[in-house]
């Protein structure tokens, strides 16, 4: 058994009556068994996390990011997407071998953790994904991780990404027999068709109905950028949404990236098809792509969730920053409780959560759920003097006031130190790796 016991915190439990508890949380085998109130130990081998001046509660999920690209951070800047893509992300991924692969996972699993995310659904390229897995592994964080699909014969994606339909359905396929409810259900796949540029009708209505059958997520980029969504209109004489919900790719299981640029049909066709949609506000910004009607989508009754992107284009991955960049965005257009911090905290754990699929077992702390917490330090400077703990969450506190950090019951990082990756090693081998390839 493995108890563990956090001790004495302020505890944002995001449960369904958003209640602020004092006291301790604690887990046992990797499942919360107590929130709030002192807590005393079952068994006589546990451990003791101190929380004192600590906000504890559920680590952040992040429904959208490509750790496969971190080593092309500050590579990349001050472009709009499809420039962005064509001429350095698809040639670096379509460069990317194994070993870089896998420092790169390595760096963005390690950033990840230390600044409080526990969760992430990931895009990867089109190949090495083995890589990204056992990174995810390695590291100790909860990941949904699915290749990129790229089948359509487009000259200007780089030889080393394009693939055929059958090759693209058979890797996921292996992925899915070898990674899917692995490391004890912590990573599971999900299916990536990049977006439905990048492929064919066969290959998604292929996905649409593969993903049904074996009970696997859909995760995919719609509507980012102006360009993006003329060419598909151009192509399918349509718009992103219509072609996903045609193709039968459209349903719960589904978590869209971006959805930028909507007609009101779309917003439509998303909320009742329960689709997740990822706002990325740091990556919309700085690729000029637009800002994500998030306040309508969520009249609307779509489900939100937040994610950083990837590296070049964000350029972090710090969960903190998207929380209040999505806090602060559309107070202009919506007035100053647009977004108010309760909702916004609500959308960076629960709303990742249910991204994905995982809204019965991660996301908030309640007695049952997997023991997924962190523990962020209010004694800074900048959080001083403690005001309300949404406030402090949602407008004050950063990445590195992350103090401890539990994944299903398992200490990863405590006292701001990773104890599952050497970083030292992390930082050598993702700068030898990107030197190597941008050289
Ligand atoms: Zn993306």
């Amino acid at each position: 058994m493995s108890e563990v016991i956090f001790r004495g915190g302020t505890v944002l439990t995001i449960d369904p009556q958003h209640r602020v508890l004092a006291g301790d949380v604690a887990s046992v085998d990797g499942v919360l068994v107590h929130v709030g109130g002192d807590y005393t130990p079952q068994t006589g081998d546990y451990q003791v996390v101190d929380c004192a001046g600590c906000v504890v509660m559920p680590g952040l999920v992040q429904a959208h990011v490509h750790t496969c690209q971190t080593l092309a951070r500050g590579r990349a800047d001050d472009m709009e997407l499809l420039d962005w893509l064509r001429t350095v992300i698809w040639p670096y991924e379509g460069k990317l071998d194994e070993a870089a692969a896998r420092a790169s996972g390595e760096l963005a699993c390690a950033e990840l953790l230390l600044g409080g995310t526990t969760a992430i659904l990931d895009m990867g390229t089109v190949h090495h994904t083995d890589m990204i897995f056992d990174a995810a592994e390695r590291a100790g964080i909860r990941a949904t991780i699915g290749k990129a699909m790229m089948d359509y014969d487009d000259p200007q994606i780089p030889p080393g990404l394009r693939e055929s339909t059958q090759g693209s359905l058979a890797a996921s396929a292996k992925l899915i027999s070898r990674w899917h409810g692995a490391a004890g259900g912590r990573l599971r796949y999900a299916y990536a068709p990049r977006f439905v540029l990048s492929c064919t009708d066969e290959l998604l209505r292929e996905v649409g109905a593969q993903a049904k059958i074996r009970g696997v997520r859909i995760h995919t980029h719609a509507s980012e950028n102006h360009g993006e969504v003329a060419l598909v209109r151009q192509r399918f004489g349509k718009d992103n949404i219509q072609v996903l919900d045609e193709l039968g790719l459209l349903g719960d299981h589904t978590c869209i990236a971006h959805c930028i640029h909507l007609s009101d049909t779309e917003k439509r066709l998303l909320a009742t098809r329960g689709a997740h949609v990822c706002h990325c506000p740091s990556s919309n910004l700085k690729l000029a792509s637009g800002i994500c009607p998030v306040p309508e989508l969520i009249a609307a009754g779509v489900a939100v969730a937040l994610g950083a992107d990837g590296a070049p284009c964000n350029n972090n991955l710090d969960g903190f920053v998207e929380l209040r960049l999505a806090a602060l965005l559309h107070k202009h257009r919506f007035g100053p409780r647009a977004l108010p911090a309760p909702e916004v905290v609500r959308l960076a754990t629960m709303g990742g959560a249910a991204a994905l699929g995982l809204a019965d077992q991660i996301g908030s702390l309640e007695v049952g759920k997997r023991a997924d917490v962190i523990a962020i330090d209010v004694t800074a400077l900048h959080t001083v003097p403690a005001g309300s703990p949404w406030s402090m969450i949602a407008y004050a506190a950063k990445a590195c006031d992350v103090r401890h950090v539990a994944v299903d019951g398992a200490m990863v990082v405590r006292d701001r130190r990773l104890l599952t990756l050497e970083i030292d090693r992390v930082r050598d081998h993702a700068r030898t790796a990107a030197h190597r390839l941008f050289s």
